[in-house]
């Protein structure tokens, strides 16, 4: 989601004639894109920033930006924690970025954190900052109205709209002629996409269902599903369409009912699986992934066993797993007690990593002589003579290949693997 708005950021900027530089030492304007959902990822900005003041003592012309959740979240509260940052720029306000540069320049702070109803830059033509241009995101929908008892988005991002399908439609046909192969498609909450216009009505099934039309040479992926806006439709469209990836990232964060009810899913344990058994039983090749959040407010050990055999019935092919870490503002921060002890967190990730990982490396053993149709993304980093791309299934599969078959789907017959690759070689050889 970051790296989507840092392209439409460098679109509106571009169009003031700044030009992109990856060497901070040679830029003017430094702008960090940040993120507060948890406390880690903000300290890591604030070190970060730390390290491009000591740029600005080298370069006292240098302005330095934030931007996003964090430039949200924090405000004016920013400047005192860390004074010498100069814009400050809330995710709604990215167009004004030209005006804040400019007064930053004349010597004053700038700061625009409004919040938008409406504001999906839309017509924005983002310039693509990828490596491979072989796979670009595009966004669909911002903000959160989910109100997850742990989480900071809803209160940094707004509220949540949808973006015109057209312009998303045109995107992926531009993308499509320029080369590119595969287009992931981004929200909060993707499937709870919802446009209208007059009689023109669009919900997310209908919105994939013509992304995958726009070419069938176009990979279709999407990120990140809501375990309860996952109807049978949006699953029927996954298993019609070929170019719909077959893989679908659905966010547990426990496999306890009464901790999911604490965090406000929407959902308990048996609706999240009953999703899970439709996905098996329509879409038998498709991959799950997940997120797991462990010592979430009065979690008990009871709760954190259900987590674990939840992971093991599912056999999730992959999972993102965070320690709890409570956020100013939210519902959790304001009535709950974050009251598991830091250790017993850290044991209980450690035995979810533990177990994902043999999970991953189960998944990928049954993946083993079986062949799939790899979208080549670039060189190995292992070996110039090795090339990664990733199957349907959003796995990573690395085989001997040479350069010119980049961009380009081949089939690859898998011959081994570790948790967290499949390593292979080209089906004809
Ligand atoms: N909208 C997506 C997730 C966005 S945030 C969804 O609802 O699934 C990405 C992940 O960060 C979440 O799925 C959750 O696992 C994790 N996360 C969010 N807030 C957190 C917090 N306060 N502490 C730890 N992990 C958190
Ligand atoms: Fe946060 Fe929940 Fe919204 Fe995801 S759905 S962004 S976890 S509030």
């Amino acid at each position: 989601m970051n790296f989507s708005d840092s392209e439409i950021v460098n679109a509106i900027l571009a169009d003031h004639r700044f030009e992109t530089t990856h060497n901070p030492e040679e830029a003017d304007v430094v702008f960090v894109n940040t993120c507060s959902i948890r406390e880690n990822a903000e300290n890591r900005v604030l070190q970060r920033l730390q390290e491009l003041n000591r740029l600005k003592k080298e370069k006292p012309g240098l302005t330095i930006g934030v931007l996003g959740c964090m430039a949200e979240r924090l405000k004016e509260e920013l400047l005192e924690k860390v004074g010498f940052v100069d814009v400050i720029a809330g995710p709604d306000s990215y167009r004004d970025l030209p005006r804040l540069i400019h007064i930053a320049e004349g010597g004053q702070k700038a700061i625009n954190v409004i919040l938008s109803a409406d504001e999906t830059y839309a017509d924005i033509n983002p310039v693509r900052l990828d490596q491979n241009r072989v796979s670009a995101f595009i966004s669909i929908m911002r903000g959160c109205e989910n109100h997850c008892a742990y989480c900071v988005v809803p209160s940094v991002r707004g509220v949540e709209r949808s973006r015109n399908p057209e312009t998303i439609l045109n995107e992926c046909k531009n993308l499509y002629e320029k080369g590119y192969r595969e287009v992931t498609l981004l929200g909060q909450n993707v499937n709870s996409y919802s446009w209208s216009q007059g009689s023109h009505y669009a919900d997310f099934p209908e919105l994939l269902e013509e992304v995958a039309k726009t070419n069938p040479q176009l990979r279709v992926r999407f990120a990140t599903s809501h375990p309860k806006d996952l109807s049978d439709q949006l699953i029927e469209v996954i298993a019609r369409y070929e170019n719909v990836c077959k893989s679908v990232h659905l966010p547990v964060q426990s496999g306890s009912s009464r901790i999911l009810s604490l965090m406000n899913r929407g959902y308990d344990r048996q609706w999240y699986m009953d999703r899970v058994e439709a996905i098996r039983k329509n879409i038998p090749d498709c991959s799950i992934t997940t997120d797991i959040i462990t010592g979430f407010c009065s979690e008990t050990e009871e709760d954190h066993q259900e987590t674990l055999s939840l992971m093991k019935w599912a056999a999730f092919d992959y999972a993102y797993m965070f320690k709890y870490s409570e956020r100013p503002g939210t519902i959790a921060a304001k009535k709950m007690q974050d009251d598991v002890p830091d250790s017993i967190k850290s044991r209980r990730l450690n035995e979810i990593i533990a177990l994902q990982q043999e999970l991953s490396y189960q998944g990928n053993l049954r993946d083993v002589g079986k062949e799939f149709s790899v979208l080549v993304e670039g060189v190995s980093k292992r070996s110039e003579a090795e090339l990664m791309g990733r199957n349907s299934q959003n796995k990573v599969v690395v085989f001997p290949g040479s350069k010119e078959l980049c961009g380009q789907y081949v089939n690859a017959v898998i011959i081994r693997c570790t948790p967290a690759t499949l390593i292979g070689k080209l089906a004809d050889e």
